[in-house]
C-alpha cells in the first residue's frame, strides 16, 4: 500500500470525497446534485465532501449522456483517482442515455462501457435523497472490501 493510500484510508474513516463529471447533459442532474449542498440536505452532515479534484476523490459521480467525444478523456479522469474508488452513474443518461439517446446522435450509452460504474441512480432527474443514498450506501462497502483485500 502505498503513502498515498495510507493517508487515504486515514482520513477516510471521517469523510467521503465526491468528485462529478458531467459528460453531456440538460443540467437537470448538476442541480440535483447540487441541491445535495444546500441546507435542505446539507450533504457534509453526513461527513461527504463535494469538489472537483480526482486526485482526492474517492467516489466519482457521472451525469450525462456519453459521446465519443470523451473517449479517452473519461478514462484518462478516472485514472486521476487513486485507489480505492467508486463510480456512481447519476440519472437515466448515463445508464440509457435517456431522451438524448436518437438514431440522430452520437449518445452511446451506458457509461459503464467506459468506466466500471459500482451503482446507478435512475431518474430524471434523480431525488437529493436518491443520489445521497447511494453514496452512503455504496461508497463504505467498496472501501470496506478494498480493506480486505488488501490484507
Ligand atoms: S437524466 Fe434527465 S435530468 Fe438528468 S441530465 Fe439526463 S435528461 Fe437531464
Amino acid at each position: 500500500m502505498t503513502l498515498l493510500q495510507s493517508l487515504k484510508n486515514l482520513v477516510r474513516s471521517k469523510s467521503i470525497h465526491v468528485a462529478y463529471v458531467d459528460v453531456g447533459s440538460c443540467n437537470g442532474c448538476d442541480i440535483e446534485v447540487l441541491a445535495c449542498l444546500a441546507p435542505r440536505y446539507d450533504i457534509e452532515q453526513y461527513g461527504i465532501y463535494v469538489h472537483n479534484n480526482p486526485r482526492e476523490a474517492d467516489v466519482l459521480l457521472v451525469i450525462g449522456a456519453y459521446t465519443p467525444g470523451w473517449e479517452g478523456k473519461l478514462e484518462g479522469l478516472w485514472e486521476k483517482i487513486p485507489d480505492p474508488k467508486v463510480a456512481i452513474a447519476i440519472g437515466n443518461c448515463p445508464i440509457s442515455g435517456c431522451l438524448f439517446a436518437r438514431p440522430h446522435t452520437l449518445v452511446d450509452p451506458p457509461v459503464s462501457k467506459h468506466i466500471p460504474i459500482a451503482a446507478q441512480v435512475p431518474g430524471c432527474p434523480p431525488r437529493p435523497t436518491e443520489i445521497l443514498s447511494a453514496i452512503l450506501a455504496v461508497a463504505p462497502t467498496v472501501f470496506e472490501d478494498y480493506e480486505v483485500r488488501k490484507r
